[in-house]
């Protein structure tokens, strides 16, 4: 199994191991002290770090996060990585991205279309890591075209959605799909089902070509 980043531990809540990271609580996780539970079943992310796939995260990344919502997932990367620039297009998970961010000095909401990154391009550093989790039609496009942040030795951890591409189709059909797009920018290094903790969902570490 691949290592968790400095920051993120296994740690017993209520006589159950779980993956925790150091921060405000957010969404009414289970807490231990200044530790709170990051649960894989709410947490694309969450889920490729529970499945022990090689993120290439060791803490203190700069991170591009796409789809942040309301944080869940965004709060607890802020809590062991370094500026983490959480994109949203929705007005409405942001106002509570903007609570999860207000304990949180490195977490910076941008209520943006991922899918237009030129408007936030003034913004955002050269990146470490973009985390993408948009659940839309278009993923690859959107991985693509926020491929520009990411520094030569960067990683892409995305969450494909198979029922957001076409709902119709074979899952395995839309992620080989999605994968040939994405390779024509990024070399694939690794994909896992993100399944028990979500359903037809497939979990990719990419770095830039
Ligand atoms: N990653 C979140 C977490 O774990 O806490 C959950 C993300 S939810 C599955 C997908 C989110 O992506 C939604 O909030 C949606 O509004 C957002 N989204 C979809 N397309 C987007 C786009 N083009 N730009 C920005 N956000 C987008």
């Amino acid at each position: 199994m691949s290592g968790l980043p400095d920051g993120v531990e296994r740690r017993e809540f209520d006589g159950v191991e779980r993956l925790a990271t150091r921060g405000e609580p957010v969404y009414g996780e289970p807490t231990d002290g200044e530790w709170r539970a990051w649960n894989p079943d709410r947490s694309k992310l969450g889920a490729m770090l529970e499945l022990g796939m090689d993120t290439g995260l060791a803490g203190g990344e700069t991170v591009l996060y796409l789809g942040a919502a309301a944080g869940t997932t965004a709060s607890h990367v802020a809590d062991f990585a370094g500026p983490t620039y959480g994109v949203e297009f929705a007005a409405r998970p942001v106002r509570d991205l903007l609570d999860a961010a207000d304990p949180r000095d490195n977490l910076f909401p941008l209520l943006k279309d991922a899918r237009k990154p030129e408007t936030y391009a003034h913004v955002v550093e050269p990146a470490d890591v973009v985390v993408q989790d948009v659940a839309t039609r278009g993923q690859a496009k959107v991985a693509t075209a926020n491929e520009t942040f990411l520094r030569d030795d960067g990683r892409l951890l995305i969450a494909i959605k198979a029922r957001s591409e076409d709902v119709t189709r074979d899952p395995e059909d839309v992620f080989a799909d999605v994968l040939d797009e994405l390779e024509s920018t990024y070399e694939v290094l690794e994909t896992e089902r993100l399944t028990p903790h979500h359903d037809d969902h497939l979990g990719v570490v990419a770095t830039p070509r």
